[in-house]
């Protein structure tokens, strides 16, 4: 029997996957939620395990990278690079980004074994879900797309038949999006800052998947400055559409830029958001698939949204 408990990754490895104290994405975002997690884990902590950040193998990597861009990471951050950008301004390379990247991946892929063997059912890394990384870029401080990554893992490795995704990060998830848009196995729904007004500018209520993946894919673009109440009524539609497929898995990608107040965004939710999607999805997992969920931290630049945000992911699905 797999115990009650939520499994959360948690180490220097993992929070150090930053971009330096000018970048939005920094090593401060993710102060005030490890106080609330230590916290949460004070108050119930046989219902919270942490458990160590993992690197990954480059062949686990090439489950959805090509060879040539993890050559590319691997040359723009030896030492002596030249290369300043992984992509076209948003994604600074660095030295060390290449073992950084690969222990996001490699804790993700950790999390998702434990989840496939049963000795948990629920887990959440906090760095993960770097939806905006394709097959052969870097995107959105994005490196390696670990949820991608996991898809790719689940459906070739552990033989699940299907998986659902589900991202309510502020920004569309690019990456997870168009890179599997004709794979009816994956199940995907977005709520997202309309594409016309923020990056990635993808995202488009039309984009319902391709071929035979058709009507397998939802979007749901919120206009800026839209706040719980537009969420809220764009994640029931979502549920009732998850709910006509079947699946496995359920990976949560609960970024906490959607939150008011993140200095990238313009969506207005507060921490109910996360708190009901979690809820939902985790209702969802136990409907579904017995219980298997898989949340990621996702992006978030404010960091009292992001404690605010990522403890109610983990209130929720540890039943703290
Ligand atoms: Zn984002």
């Amino acid at each position: 029997m797999p115990s009650d408990r939520l499994l959360v990754a948690f180490g220097d490895e993992l929070f150090n996957y930053d971009f330096g104290p000018y970048h939005p994405l920094n090593r401060s975002r993710t102060d005030v939620f490890v106080r609330r997690l230590m916290e949460l884990k004070a108050r119930a902590p046989e219902k919270i395990e942490l458990t160590e950040p993992a690197m990954a193998t480059e062949e686990e990597i090439s489950l959805f990278h090509t060879k040539e861009y993890i050559e590319f990471v691997k040359l723009a951050c030896s030492p002596g690079s030249k290369i300043r950008y992984l992509d076209y301004g948003d994604t600074p390379a660095y030295p060390n980004c290449f073992v950084r990247a690969s222990t996001v991946v490699g804790t993700t892929l950790k999390l998702l074994r434990e989840i496939a063997s049963g000795r948990t059912l629920r887990a959440f890394n906090p760095v993960g879900g770097l939806h905006h990384a394709r097959r052969n870029s870097a995107g959105g401080f994005c490196i390696f797309n670990d949820a991608a990554i996991a898809i790719e893992y689940a459906l070739r490795r552990i033989r699940y038949k299907a998986v659902a995704y589900v991202d309510i990060d502020a920004h569309h998830g690019d990456g997870v999006y168009y890179d599997f848009e004709d794979d009816p196995r994956v199940i995907f729904f977005d709520i997202h800052q309309d594409g016309r007004t923020l990056y990635p500018g993808t995202g488009f209520e039309h984009e319902r998947g391709k071929g035979e993946a058709l009507g397998r894919k939802m979007n749901a673009p919120l206009p800026p400055y839209s706040g719980d109440e537009e969420f809220l009524r764009a994640l029931e539609r979502g549920l009732k559409f998850l709910d006509q497929f079947e699946f496995d898995i359920v990976f949560f990608q609960a970024g906490a830029d959607g939150l008011a107040g993140d200095p990238l965004t313009n969506l207005m939710y507060s921490r109910r958001a996360h708190e009901s999607a979690a809820r939902a999805l985790l209702e969802l997992a136990e409907r579904k698939c017995d219980g298997r969920i898989l949340a990621f931290g996702g992006g978030g630049y404010n960091p009292i949204n992001v404690g605010e945000a990522w403890s109610a992911v983990v209130e929720v699905l540890a039943g703290v």
